[in-house]
């Protein structure tokens, strides 16, 4: 097996637990790796720090999968791993649909795998990871005994690996219009056609903060993908609700998961552009007793950081002025280049400039079958606040 060592002056990084090496971290090489392979990895002066999968290829080079030097990276290795991390979710009380394996945080870098009750939706975003698809299809079939396996790898970041974007079928067809329960409701899950791997796991404790306040309410979501935050407004007392979001995929299944939950005389959705349509509302005089958004990303890259800090500056400011005094906004930020402290800053902007005061009602992150692994900071991402708005 190839060695890699790295330079004298990489920092403390790897050695506190982050499993990524850029190339321009590698110094010498001993032996030569095919793109894919597994390498073992050094320090400068010689001390082993862990094996992981290589691509020349990407920015990324190695992506460290053990630090244990007795460890063989095989399709028993990936069998272990799924294992543990299905242990460690229902060790923490998950039982029908949870993120079994989030990438790095299951020392499985760019692998994830959701669960939606018997049915299980891959992604393999690196090329080191790709390669053992077959074997993670072998372990997940063994442990689980799954109704379907089905791979949603039509993700853009592939190409930086040198992969195709694809999706399909791991296992014999089935029905991919799929039923899941959530915190006593049920939900459509599109799996081939839905957003990410289809449904958005990472709100689920989020969604059943609004509780409290949203009773006799008339609501507003912005942005509500298939209307799993509507639907747990409805479920919880409120008046009315209205969302919506600019797919008009995404508004039919927030329809019909109004009907599956008896919930179509509450909640209505409309087919719309956020921005748009909110900023008009705001001239319009429109207000409403909570306001809830949960935007895309934004950005992608770290340069763009000051375009999602303006977005989300923009669109939280609308929603604070179609909040009625001493109603409430629910917001969210989905990206780990914005961190908590930023999001919070930017929040504290749009108040400024809305002349509201807030008052913080609840602030908490992803779901924790999303873990967070200390000094792995893309692994903490979602940030989700409660606020009066007064
Ligand atoms: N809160 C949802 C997830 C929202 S994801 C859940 O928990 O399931 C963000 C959503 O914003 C996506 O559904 C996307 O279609 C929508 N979106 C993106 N740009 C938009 C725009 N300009 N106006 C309205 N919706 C938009």
């Amino acid at each position: 097996m190839a060695k890699f060592f790295l330079r004298k002056k990489v920092g403390d990084r790897v050695a506190n637990g982050h499993p990524w090496i850029f190339g321009n971290e590698l110094g010498d090489t001993d032996g030569t790796a095919e793109p894919g392979d597994i390498v073992e990895v050094y320090s400068y002066n010689g001390s082993f720090i862990g094996k992981g999968y290589y691509n020349p290829a990407s920015q990324i080079t190695i992506r460290l999968v053990t630090r244990d030097k007795a460890e063989t990276v095989d399709a028993d290795f990936f069998h272990r791993r799924i294992q543990e991390a299905w242990d460690y979710r229902r060790q923490i009380g998950y039982v029908e649909n949870c993120r079994l394996i989030f990438g790095e945080a299951d020392s499985l870098p760019a692998l994830i795998i959701d669960k939606f009750n018997d049915y299980l939706v891959i992604q393999t975003l690196a090329l080191g990871i790709d390669k053992w698809k077959p074997a993670i299809v072998d372990a997940l079939k063994k442990i689980f005994r799954p109704k379907g396996i089905y791979e949603r790898n039509d993700v853009p970041v592939r190409e930086l690996e040198g992969l195709a974007q694809q999706k399909g079928f791991l296992t014999e067809p089935f029905d991919t219009n799929i039923i899941i329960n959530e915190n006593g409701l049920k939900f459509h899950v599109d799996i081939v056609n839905g957003q990410k791997t289809g449904y958005f796991l990472d709100q689920q404790d989020n969604r059943r903060a609004i509780q409290h306040i949203v009773q006799g309410a008339d609501v507003l979501e912005g942005f509500c993908y298939t209307g799993t935050f509507s639907m747990h407004a409805a479920h919880y007392g409120a008046k009315s609700v209205l969302g919506l979001d600019i797919s008009e995929t995404a508004v039919n299944t927030a329809r019909r998961n109004a009907e599956l939950n008896n919930f179509q005389d509450i909640c209505r959705f409309e087919a719309v552009n956020a921005f748009d349509v909110l900023k008009q509302w705001v001239k319009d005089g429109r207000r409403y007793d909570v306001v809830m958004l949960d935007p895309p990303a934004f950005t992608k890259s770290r340069e763009n950081i000051q375009k999602a800090i303006t977005g989300y500056k923009e669109i939280n400011l609308r929603g604070m002025r179609l909040t009625k005094p001493g109603g409430f906004l629910v917001t969210a930020s989905c990206t780990n280049l914005v961190p908590p402290d930023l999001f919070l800053k930017t929040i504290d902007m749009a108040a400024k400039d809305a002349r509201r005061k807030l008052r913080q009602v609840t602030w908490q992150t992803q779901a924790s079958d999303h873990p967070i692994v200390w000094h792995i900071p893309s692994t903490q991402y979602l940030k989700f606040l409660i606020v009066q708005v007064i």
